[in-house]
């Protein structure tokens, strides 16, 4: 891979020290971040190696943002119509919305809603996904289908099929037998964009066995699980009714819970649920735009900074764009707390940068979310020129306030430039916008009609 150098930006590396370089450079070779430092000495040095500038115009360079609970698969559902009675609580949410459409996805469907929402996760500047897939009718290959997605548009994801009981035994079945065949290609392929997880839906929809069985075919790999957590009350509910215990009580008892599982959600928890994702050091991942989308409740993130869980930051199928959901997490905490400042824009940003990071560098071989040489080159140059100073006290302020008016302008995933001056380079996407169109309304039709 060439040579490739961004300069006369102002760097934020993100690491730990957080600095900021005005008139910043950086270098990168063979996917990876090779220096960092001021344009015009980095120029001079390596110009005669460079086979490619981009210039950030004054802009910001960054590491890309991170997602780290998606589903690609709810493309489709952008203007989607509702018809009948409209759900009136998250159970009929999932059974007249979500478990409708993943039933009604096939192939195409599938790598079509992939490619489309990795579209949107680059021109967000979100440079990897953790998804979360369900296709019931088309299971087996469907990650493979996601991966070749991804690959063409040149997005990194960690992929994960949602093992559940809710379509009987033989499904649940097929559920683990994709998660298994994709960790395995992952194992033998060594894709530096595609990784692995191992799916499962909620606590409600897994029986014991079933949930014995994931941990019998998980322990050979450790890939850890992704699952939502106690994301309504139905979960807090069924597992009290049918185990007697708390979700995460459960989840830990049947061996669910590592530093490698991502927990997506966690809104209803006591006391002793907290202290066991802590002490299991679980990935929280918060959601909070679907949250309320799904008036679902809101998860008690400054309780988790207290006790030091380290909370993610995820869309769970609202989009691509993490500026916007950091922007709702803090505002929702804040009101939540009916007390301002409570939930500060650096708390806020902890989850999206450095959280977010730590948790995605668990499933890549390298380094994630920061500015340092060796990491992966992931970057971002947003179209933000500061008009007030600007240092590492007050950085992130400027971003959530100023990300309003800031655009992605530029994104580089694993070193390759997958959209320059906010246009796709990998794919043509007004191409891809016409198949996309075209099959989300055979989709619906199926959906509401039962035909195409
Ligand atoms: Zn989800």
């Amino acid at each position: 891979m060439c040579k490739l150098i961004l300069i006369n930006g102002t760097v934020i590396t993100l690491d730990e020290n957080n600095r900021i370089i005005e008139d910043g450079a950086v270098l990168i070779e063979e996917g990876k971040i090779v220096k960092i430092g001021l344009s015009s000495d980095l120029l001079v040095k390596c110009k005669k190696d460079v086979v490619e500038i981009i210039d950030a115009d004054g802009g910001i360079i960054l590491p890309g943002f991170i997602n780290a609970h998606s589903h690609l698969y709810s493309a489709f559902a952008r203007g989607m119509p509702l018809v009948g009675e409209l759900p009136t609580n998250f159970l009929e949410i999932l059974q007249e919305i979500w478990w409708k459409l993943d039933l009604a996805l096939n192939e195409d469907d599938v790598y079509y809603s992939a490619l489309i929402s990795a579209v949107d996760a680059v021109k967000a500047g979100t440079t990897t996904i953790i998804d979360h897939h369900a296709s019931p009718n088309f299971c087996m290959n469907s990650l493979k289908i996601i991966s070749e997605a991804l690959s063409k548009i040149g997005l990194r994801g960690c992929l994960s099929y949602e093992v559940s009981d809710r379509n009987g035994k033989d499904s649940a079945l097929e559920g683990i037998d994709e998660n298994i065949r994709h960790i395995e290609w992952c194992n033998n392929n060594k894709n530096p964009l595609i990784s692995a997880s191992f799916g499962l839906h909620a606590s409600f929809t897994l029986s014991d066995d079933t949930l014995k069985l994931c941990t019998e075919k998980e322990r050979k790999f450790k890939t850890g699980f992704h699952i939502h957590l106690a994301e309504g009350k139905i979960d807090v509910n069924d597992s009290k009714k049918k185990y007697g215990k708390s979700v995460v009580s459960r989840l830990k008892e049947r061996g669910i819970l590592s530093e490698k599982t991502i927990a997506a959600h966690c809104i209803h928890l006591n006391e002793n649920d907290l202290n066991i994702l802590y002490s299991t050091k679980t990935n929280v991942v918060h959601n909070p735009r679907s949250n309320m989308n799904n008036a679902v409740g809101v998860a008690p993130i400054i309780e988790m900074f207290d006790m030091g869980i380290r909370p993610g930051l995820g869309t769970d199928g609202m989009g691509m764009d993490m500026t916007k959901e950091v922007y709702t997490s803090w505002l929702l905490q804040n009101h939540r707390k009916v007390k301002p400042f409570s939930f500060s824009p650096d708390e806020a940003y902890q989850m999206l940068t450095y959280n977010n990071a730590k948790i995605a560098s668990k499933y890549f071989p390298l380094k994630l979310g920061s500015m340092e040489v060796g990491n992966a080159a992931d970057i971002i140059i947003l179209d933000y020129k500061p008009t007030t100073p600007i240092n590492s006290n007050n950085l992130f302020s400027h971003l959530l306030f100023g990300s309003e008016t800031a655009s992605v302008k530029d994104t580089i995933i694993n070193g390759k430039i997958v959209m320059r001056d906010a246009k796709i380079t990998t794919i043509n996407e007004l191409e891809v916008i016409k198949k996309t169109k075209n099959l989300a309304s055979k989709l619906w039709k199926r959906l509401y009609l039962g035909k195409d």
